[in-house]
C-alpha cells in the first residue's frame, strides 16, 4: 500500500498545535507521514515583553526568530515528519498596516504562493490535506489566504486529495463562549477591585464571522484524548504567544478533560465517504 501522508496548511506558528495538534500526534503514532506547511513567520505576534505589534519597540523580526524556535519544538512534540516554511511575513489582523507590506502573505498574489505549495504537494502526494474555510475560521487575513492558496494549489496537481477544513461544532463553541465570558467577567472584577475601569469590548458585528459549524455538518471527529498531553505540550511550546491563553489557564488536567476531540468538514470527497468518520484516512486504509 502507498505511504499514507497527511499535510496541513497553517497560517502561523502555533496554529498547527491549536487546531491539529492532536491529529498530528495520533497520525505520527500510527506511522503516517505528516507534513506541516507554515505560511508565515508570525512577525505580528506578541513581543518577548508581551508588547503588541503597534508598540514602538515591537520588533517583528525578533518575534519571528523566537517563534521559529518554538515551532521547531512543537514539531518535535507532535512527531511531524517535515516542516515547510513558506516564509511570508505575517499580515496582521484585517486593516492593520502590515496587510500592505509587499512581503506579507496577504499582499502576495494567490497564484504565486499556490505554485510554491503545489510543488510541495507534488513531492509529498498527501492523500489528505487540511486547511481553513473561506472565513479563515475566524477572519484573519493570513488564514483566509491559506485557504485560497490551498484551493488554488490543489487545482495544479494531477490527482484529487481529500480536503478537510477544521471546524468546531456549534454545541462546543457555545461552551467555549461561556468560558470566555466567564473569564472576561473575572478579569473585570479583578480590575474593579484594583480600581481600574475599562470600556467593555464591543464586538464588531461587521467583521464577525460564523466560527461554529452546525453539529450535523461535521464530517470527521477525531478522538485525540490519548494524545492530549502532547497537544498541551505543543501549545505550551509556543509560550511567547500563548502563556496567557485560555488553554494554558485551564491547566493540563482540565485541558485533557476538555480538549478530547478535533473536528473537520470534508470539502472534496474522492473516496465517496458518507457521514461522520472517526479516522481522517477513512477510505484509504
Ligand atoms: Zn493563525
Amino acid at each position: 500500500m502507498d505511504q499514507l501522508t497527511f499535510l496541513a496548511v497553517h497560517a502561523h506558528p502555533d496554529d498547527e498545535a491549536s487546531s491539529t495538534g492532536g491529529l498530528y500526534r495520533v497520525l505520527a503514532n500510527e506511522g503516517v507521514r505528516t507534513v506541516l506547511v507554515c505560511c508565515t513567520n508570525g512577525e505580528c505576534g506578541d513581543g518577548p515583553d508581551g508588547s503588541k505589534p503597534d508598540a514602538d519597540h515591537h520588533d517583528g523580526d525578533e518575534v519571528a526568530a523566537i517563534r521559529a524556535v518554538e515551532l521547531d519544538e512543537a514539531v518535535k512534540v507532535l512527531g511531524i515528519s517535515r516542516l515547510v516554511r513558506l516564509g511570508y511575513r505575517d499580515s496582521g489582523m484585517k486593516g492593520w498596516p502590515q496587510n500592505s507590506d509587499p512581503e506579507s502573505f496577504w499582499a502576495t498574489p494567490v497564484d504565486v504562493a499556490a505554485k510554491k505549495l503545489a510543488a510541495v504537494l507534488a513531492e509529498e502526494r498527501p492523500q489528505v490535506i487540511m486547511t481553513y474555510n473561506e472565513y479563515g475560521f475566524y477572519g484573519h487575513p493570513d488564514h483566509i489566504q491559506a485557504h485560497l492558496i490551498t484551493l488554488a494549489a490543489i487545482k495544479l496537481i494531477d490527482y484529487e486529495p481529500t480536503l478537510y477544513f477544521n471546524a468546531i461544532p456549534n454545541s462546543v463553541m457555545a461552551r467555549f463562549r461561556e468560558r470566555w465570558e466567564q473569564e472576561a467577567r473575572e478579569r473585570a472584577e479583578e480590575d474593579a477591585a484594583k480600581g481600574i475601569v475599562r470600556e467593555p469590548e464591543v464586538p464588531n458585528e461587521e467583521d464577525s464571522v460564523p466560527m461554529g459549524t452546525p453539529d450535523d455538518e461535521i464530517d470527521a471527529a477525531i478522538d485525540v484524548s490519548e494524545v492530549a498531553d502532547a497537544k498541551f505540550d505543543a501549545l505550551a511550546a509556543h509560550h511567547s504567544q500563548i502563556a496567557d491563553s485560555f488553554w494554558m489557564k485551564m491547566g493540563r488536567e482540565q485541558f485533557k478533560q476538555v480538549m478530547r476531540t478535533e473536528w473537520f468538514v470534508r470539502v472534496t470527497n474522492p473516496r465517496q465517504l458518507e457521514g461522520c468518520v472517526d479516522d481522517i484516512f477513512a477510505g484509504y486504509r
